[in-house]
Parts: structure tokens; sequence; C-alpha cells
């Protein structure tokens, strides 16, 4: 049975006036090409896909459908670029360009944020004070890179690898633009973009500030469309590298298709990271860490802290404090700047996180919710915890992408470090304690990418970030992001 609110008399007392943020300086076309040597392109078959916004089912924008010929013509662009000009520029006047992006991203910044908020549904405040600000950083942080690449890689001689084909995901659509392209184009590379298919308006945007820019044309390439569209980017023999965020089904599926290639790769796939809350951890602290984690951007972080696992002396007390914090989010209207709760990005993928919480009732798994009421229109799930759940449950095993967390408990230690290592993903990991030696010794027997200690979810684009097991291979950020966009040759005076 459903715990609701009414049954824990909580009492969320009063409610803010709602503030949403203006659209009125936003400018969406009803219709959007193809970004293609420069110039916005028809697609050659004539196919248009609609966008909407998630939060009130109202159409944004019609986006070309790039087709196989589209694609060679992107890559024919990329190649062309390349050789004529972004590999024969003096890497200084690369940086140049990649310094330009990450300015005009932020002279544009609140643009940006109200095109991801409305394309997406996440709330403003996510993409207004994280993806924006984090996309700039990443053109910066690279643009200072390009002219060094000797000084990252010593004693290695590195060159660019050509052109790069990348393949982004929904959920944060702007700023895995920036991760994929900004060390991409510092390495010498061009590139050809695929966005996912429910959010390309903030990459469409990107492409016209590109032109305002003078970027030169085919150094970046973006062709909307779906799944077809980026198989057919991933299979393109004049590729050279195929950088790919999205689910693991699908990342398998590109290694296999590019096997025995000489296509060079990086995979950021799924994720099911534990949170592991020591009973010495500041309890306050971890609750609104966890709210972090899984809550905010509705679950839709590859990395998000889908699992919690409490040491059980402190479980009642922290799950009891959890109910009472769920209570207090804001689900709503994505652009009103007190929003925690946006909408969930799409019907496919509402319908999917109703299915795991029908799994996890029928698993045997207690359910709260809290009791937010839902918008008569669009996509949206409330903050959802599971507790009683076993180390087999699908609802502990498979990555959901949605505001559920499953609750267990642990008693030591090595019970959580075998707890939190038992699935087949190993994206990251959260660990609570008051004690400095407890969170080496945790996170050093984590096998997972990235852990944070007694935070979550905090970026750097100086901080390589990646994932262990079926989370994928390659890292992204920091040198580590320049490595997978060269070939490298250590030279004989090494
Ligand atoms: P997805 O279905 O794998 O899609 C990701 C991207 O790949 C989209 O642009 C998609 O196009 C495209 N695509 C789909 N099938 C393809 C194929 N056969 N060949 C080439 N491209 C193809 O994933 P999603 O559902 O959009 O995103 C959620 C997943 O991404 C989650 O599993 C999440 O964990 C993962 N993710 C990982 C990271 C990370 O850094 N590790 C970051 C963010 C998200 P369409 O949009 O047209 O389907
Ligand atoms: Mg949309």
């Amino acid at each position: 049975m459903t715990e609701t609110h009414s049954s824990l008399n909580f009492d969320t007392g009063w409610q803010y006036a709602p503030a949403p943020e203006s659209t009125e300086h936003i400018q969406i076309d009803k219709q959007y090409k193809l970004f293609i040597n420069g110039e916005f392109s028809a697609p050659q078959q004539g196919k248009y896909f609609t966008t909407s916004n998630p939060a009130t089912e109202e159409k944004l924008s019609r986006i070309a459908q790039a087709g196989k010929s589209d694609v060679n013509r992107a890559v024919r662009a990329a190649r062309n670029a390349y050789e004529q000009t972004w590999s024969k520029m003096p890497s200084k006047e690369r940086a140049k360009y990649i310094f330009r992006i990450a300015r005009a991203i932020q002279e544009r910044a609140r643009e940006f944020s109200v095109i991801e908020t409305l394309d997406g549904g996440k709330p403003i405040r996510e993409s207004r004070d994280i993806d924006i600000p984090l996309a700039a950083a990443h053109f910066f942080y690279y643009a200072g890179w390009a002219d060094k690449l000797k000084y990252a890689f010593p004693g290695a001689q590195v060159k660019p690898l050509g052109v790069a084909g990348q393949i982004i995901p929904w959920n944060f659509p702007l700023l895995m633009a920036a991760w994929k392209i900004a060390p991409a184009l510092a390495c010498g590379n061009t590139v050809v973009i695929k966005p996912a298919e429910t959010t390309s308006l903030s990459a469409l945007k990107l492409a016209e500030l590109f032109q305002d820019i003078d970027l030169p044309p085919g150094v970046v390439n973006i062709v909307t469309g779906d799944s077809s569209t980026g198989a057919a980017l991933v299979e393109h023999p004049d590729v050279d590298k195929i950088a790919f965020t999205g689910s693991t089904s699908v990342g398998k599926q590109i290694m296999h298709s590019i096997a025995g290639s000489h296509k060079k790769y990086s995979l950021e796939l799924g994720g099911k990271a534990a949170n592991i809350v020591f009973a010495d951890a500041p309890i306050d602290q971890a609750v609104e860490g966890i709210v972090n984690a899984i809550f905010f951007n509705q679950g839709h972080v590859c990395c998000a802290g889908s699992r919690l696992l409490v040491q059980e002396s402190v479980a009642e007390e922290l799950c009891f404090k959890l109910r009472e914090r769920m209570q207090t989010l804001i689900l709503g209207d994505p652009l009103d700047k007190n929003t925690d709760i946006g909408a969930i990005n799409s019907k496919v993928q509402l319908d999917k996180i109703q299915s795991y919480i029908n799994i996890g009732i029928d698993e045997g798994g207690q359910i709260y919710q809290s009791s937010a009421k839902l918008p008569n229109k669009g996509y949206w799930c409330p903050p959802t915890i599971f507790t009683g759940m076993a180390q087999s449950n699908r609802l502990v095993q498979e990555e959901i992408f949605g505001p559920v967390l499953a609750i267990q408990s642990f008693r030591t230690a090595s019970e959580a470090i075998d707890k939190a290592n038992n699935t087949a993903y190993g994206l990251s990991g959260g660990v609570w304690t008051d004690k400095g030696s407890k969170i080496f010794k945790v996170t050093s027997a984590l096998r997972a990418g990235v852990i944070w200690a007694n935070t979550f979810n905090k970026f750097d684009p100086a901080s390589p970030f990646g994932g262990y097991k079926e989370s994928g291979m390659g890292r992204e950020g920091g040198i580590q992001g320049l490595s997978t966009y060269l070939s490298m040759e250590l030279s004989n005076d090494a």
C-alpha cells in the first residue's frame, strides 16, 4: 500500500507565490533545418518531426530528420574543414574560436537556459545555475588546452584524429554538446554531432551562435534526427572517432557496429549509483544530498544516486527525515524559479518509470511518494522511494532514469561495499560519514568512476568523468578527456 502524505501528517504550511521566468526574449523558429557547412540546410528527404514542451505538451517547433545522404553531406563538410582549415590553423588561433564560443554562451545564458527548460522540462534553476554555466566552463577549460597539448602529454607526439561523430542524450542537452565539442575542437578535430530527438533546440541555437562568432564552415555540423541518424553516423566510413553518451544497450550496439574498424570510441553509458550513509554522518546534510542525488532533474542523471544504502542504526531516522523533505519539494512549472522538480522528459520515459514503480510494488517493496499535486497536462512523476528492497530486486539492479530511489540497509562497511558494487554498472557513488579514514577505505573499494564524499553531483571541467563495467569506457573532462580525441606516439627521446 502507498504510504501517503496525509497518513504521515506532514504540514507544508505555506506556499511560494509563482515566479516564472519570462519567455518574451526567446526566439524559437517554427522549423529548423540541419546545420551543415556553416549553413542551415533542408534535409534531402524533406522530413521533419515535432519537438514539444514536456511540461505542457505544447508544440515548440519542427526539427529536420537527417537521412543517410544528409549525414554524408555533414561528414564531407567536416572532412573538408578538417583538411583545409581547422587542422592547418595554428593552435592558438583555434583556441581563440573556442574562447569566443564560451563567451557567447555566457552572453546568451538566459536564452539558452529558458530554451533548455522549455524543450526538456528541467527546472529553470538547474538550467540557469548548472547546465549553461558548466557548458561555458567546458569551452573555457578546453580553449585553454588547445595550444598546450604537448604539455598535457609530455614526451608524446600528439595529432588530431580527423572527423569526430558525436551522439548525445536528452538529460543535459547543451552540457553534453559542450562535453563533446569542446575537447574535440581543442585537439584539432572537426565534428558532426547528433542531439537527442526530444531536445534538439539548444544545439540548434548553438549552431546560430557558431554563425555569429564566424566559426569556419564545416568545423561543427549538427544533424538532428532519430536513432537511424545516429546509426548512419556511427556506420559512416569516413568518421574517425565515435563519442557516445546514452544507454548501455545502444552503447553495446555501437561497439558491435564499429568493431574491426579504424574508429576510436568513447562511451558514457548508464549507472545505478549507491549513496552510502554511515551512522556517524551528518544526517540532515545527507538527506539534502540524497534529494540532490536522485530527485533534482527528475532523476534524469546517469550518475544519479538511485540507490541508498543506510546503516541500520540510523535507517529509521533518515527515512523519516527524507519523507519529510520530499513533502517540501515543489513540483510544477519548470520555468518557475522556485520549482525543484520539473517534468519527465517524454511520455516514453514516463511510461518506463511507471512500469518500474509497478515492478517495485510487485517485488514487495514499500512505496512512499510525495503528495505533490501533479499538473493536468504534461508528464510528471512525484519523488518516490522504496524501502525493504533486496539486492536481487530489479529496482536495485536496473537503471530507471527517473525520481525513484531504492533503499536498503547495511550493518558493516564491507557489507555496504559489497552491495554497492553488486550491479552491472559502475559510474558513480557517494559516501556520507564524519570519518576521513572511512571515506578513503570505502572510496578505494568502490568500483565506480566518480565518487563523492559528503556531497553529490558536483562537476568541474578539469575533473574526468566516466565509468567502470557496463557504465562505459573512456573519460570525458580534464586532460583524460583530451586524450580520447588524439592519436599519440611516444617519441624516442621521451
Ligand atoms: P539512448 O536511447 O541510448 O539515446 C542516446 C542518443 O543515441 C540519442 O541521441 C539517441 O537518438 C541516439 N540513438 C538511439 N539509438 C541509436 C543507435 N542505434 N545508434 C546510434 N544512436 C542512437 O539513451 P537516452 O534514453 O536518450 O538517454 C538516457 C541514457 O543515457 C541513460 O541510460 C543514461 O544513463 C545515459 N546517460 C549517460 C551519461 C554518462 O555520462 N554516462 C550521461 C547522460 C545519459 P534518439 O534521441 O533519437 O533516440
Ligand atoms: Mg522537447
